[in-house]
C-alpha cells in the first residue's frame, strides 16, 4: 500500500475534501448512482488512508517530547537514550552510548552497499519564545556556569524524529532495498565536535564503513514539502580566532606614558574587513566578523591589553589560509604602527571544514527525489556561510550529501515574510510545522536509501 508513498500527512484531508467537492459536482451534473458509489469509495479510501498516516501519533509524541526536552551539547544522554531505544525497537543492533552520548544503528539486510544516516542530538543555550503546547521551559548551567534556557531551535528534534521514521519505514519494507544501513545519532554538532569525537572513537573502523553519507537539515525558510540541493560547496568552513593586543596600561590621563590597546584593537577591527572588501576575489564569498571585544574596567584608566574573539569563514582551503594569515599580518601590522608588543594570534579548537556535496552522488539523489517527491518539489539552493560538522564525513573520504528540509507551511511562511518577521534557525521564534515536515523528510530520506541500495 506505501510502495507509492502518500503525499504528506496534511494532504489527507485535502484529499478528502478533492473527493467530496468533485462528488458534489458529479452529482449536480448527473446525480447518477455511480457518482454515489464513487463517493462511498472516496471516502472510504481516504479514511483508510487516515488510519497508516506517515507520521503516526507515537512518532509526533516522539518529537514533541524532545522538543519539550532539549538538551545541550555534549549532555544529550537522555536524546541519544530516547533515539537509541527508538531504534531497538524497529530492529536495529544498536551500540549506545557510543563515543560520549552517541548513538549507532546497524541494520544489515543482506549484501550490497552501505548507506550512512546521520542526525544531530543537540540543543542551543536559548530561551524559547514559540507559543507551542510543547514548547521547551528547560534551563541548563552552561560552561560558563551561568543558567541559560535550551531550545531546539536548529530543528535537531526533527532530524531525530524524521531518523527514527524513516528506520521505521525502511525495516517494514525491507523487501524493496539490499544492503546495510547505518545510522548515527551525533552529539556536539552545535560546537562542532561531535562528528570528529565518533570518528575518532572507531565510527568507521567499529561499525561497517559506508558508501554513502546523507542528511537533511530544516531550513526556516523553505516552505514544507520542498527538498533543496547544492552541489558542491555547501556550507562554509568556520574557525575561531583569539586575537590579545598587548598594549601598556596607565592613567587615562596621561596617554603619552601608555600605550592604549583599546585604540590599536580599534584599528584592527576596521582594518580586518579590508581583507574582504579589498584582498579577497569578489566572485569566492567568505566572511569575518568580531563577535566579542573585551578591553579595559574604568574611565580613567588605560588597560594593559584587549581580547578579540572573531568568526571566520570560507569555502576553499586558500581561502581559508589566506584569511587566517591576513588575520595575523593585521594584528601585528596595527600593533608595530602604535610601538606596541607582537599580538597574540591563536586559532581556537572549534575549527570546521567547509561542507562539501559530492557532485555525482547529489545528481543521483537529486534524480530519486524528483520522482518520489516530483520535480516542482525539488529546489536548486545556493551555498551559506554557516557551518556544519557533517563536514567531517567527507573529509573522511565518505561521498556526502547534506540536503534541506523545508520545515514552514506555505501560508505560514507567506505570512511571516509579509511582516518581514521570519525567524532564522537558532532564533527564539522558530519552529518548524513537525507533521508535514516529518512527512516529506521520512518520504523523501527513504526513497534515498532504496534508491542507493535497489534490491538484487
Ligand atoms: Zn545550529
Ligand atoms: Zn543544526
Amino acid at each position: 500500500m506505501l510502495f507509492i508513498f502518500p503525499r504528506p500527512f496534511s494532504s489527507v484531508s485535502d484529499v478528502l475534501l478533492r473527493g467530496r467537492r468533485g462528488v458534489i459536482t458529479n452529482l449536480r451534473r448527473e446525480f447518477s448512482i455511480k457518482s454515489l458509489i464513487l463517493f462511498v469509495f472516496l471516502i472510504i479510501t481516504a479514511e483508510g488512508s487516515l488510519s497508516a498516516p506517515l507520521v503516526s501519533k507515537d512518532l509526533l509524541l516522539f518529537y514533541q517530547d524532545l522538543h519539550q526536552n532539549p538538551e545541550l551539547s555534549l549532555k544529550e544522554e537522555r536524546t541519544g537514550a530516547a533515539l537509541a531505544k527508538g531504534l531497538e525497537k524497529e530492529g536495529m543492533k544498536v551500540t549506545y552510548p557510543f563515543a560520549g552520548t552517541g548513538v549507532v544503528g546497524v541494520f544489515n539486510n543482506g549484501s550490497g552497499k552501505t548507506v550512512l544516516l546521520r542526525t544531530d542530538l543537540d540543543a542551543l543555550p536559548i530561551i524559547e519564545e514559540t507559543s507551542l503546547p510543547y514548547a521547551s521551559k528547560k534551563k541548563a548551567i552552561n560552561k560558563s556556569g551561568r543558567e541559560v534556557g535550551v531550545m531546539h531551535a536548529c530543528g535537531h528534534d526533527i532530524h531525530v524524529t524524521n531518523l527514527l521514521g524513516t528506520v521505521r519505514n525502511l525495516i517494514k519494507y525491507k523487501n524493496r532495498w539490499q544492503g546495510t544501513l547505518v545510522v548515527i545519532g551525533q552529539p556536539a554538532e552545535e560546537i562542532g565536535q561531535g562528528a570528529d569525537q565518533m570518528i575518532a572513537g572507531g565510527l568507521f573502523k567499529k561499525f561497517p564503513k559506508p558508501d554513502y553519507a546523507l542528511a537533511f537539515h530544516v531550513d526556516a525558510g523553505l516552505a514544507t514539502g520542498k527538498v533543496s540541493y547544492v552541489s558542491g560547496p555547501v556550507m562554509a568552513a568556520a574557525d575561531s580566532v583569539e586575537v590579545t593586543i598587548l598594549g601598556k596600561g596607565g592613567h587615562g590621563a596621561l596617554p603619552h606614558e601608555n600605550i592604549d590597546p583599546i585604540v590599536i584593537a580599534s584599528r584592527f577591527v576596521l582594518d580586518i574587513q579590508t581583507l574582504i572588501s579589498r584582498e579577497r576575489d569578489p566572485r569566492a564569498p567568505s566572511v569575518i566578523s568580531v563577535g566579542s571585544f573585551q578591553c579595559g574596567t574604568k574611565p580613567n584608566i588605560t588597560p594593559d591589553k584587549c581580547l578579540l574573539e572573531l568568526t571566520v569563514r570560507s569555502f576553499t582551503k586558500d581561502e581559508r589560509t589566506r584569511l587566517l594569515e591576513g588575520i595575523k599580518r593585521k594584528a601585528e601590522a596595527s600593533s608595530l604602527s602604535s610601538n606596541a608588543p607582537k599580538p597574540l594570534v591563536e586559532l581556537t579548537k572549534e575549527a570546521i571544514p567547509a561542507t562539501f556535496n559530492d557532485h555525482g552522488l547529489t545528481a543521483r539523489l537529486v534524480a530519486i527525489l524528483q520522482t518520489s517527491l516530483g520535480k516542482d518539489n525539488i529546489i536548486q539552493g545556493s551555498p551559506v556561510t554557516v557551518s556544519e560538522d557533517f563536514s567531517r564525513y567527507s573529509e573522511s573520504g565518505i561521498p556526502s550529501v547534506m540536503l534541506f528540509l523545508g520545515s514552514v507551511n506555505e501560508k505560514r511562511l507567506g505570512a511571516l515574510r509579509k511582516k518581514g518577521n521570519l525567524p532564522s534557525l537558532h532564533s527564539s521564534r522558530y519552529y518548524p510545522d513537525a507533521e508535514e515536515t516529518l512527512s516529506t523528510g521520512i518520504q523523501a530520506m527513504t526513497s534515498l536509501v532504496e534508491g542507493l541500495l535497489p534490491p538484487g
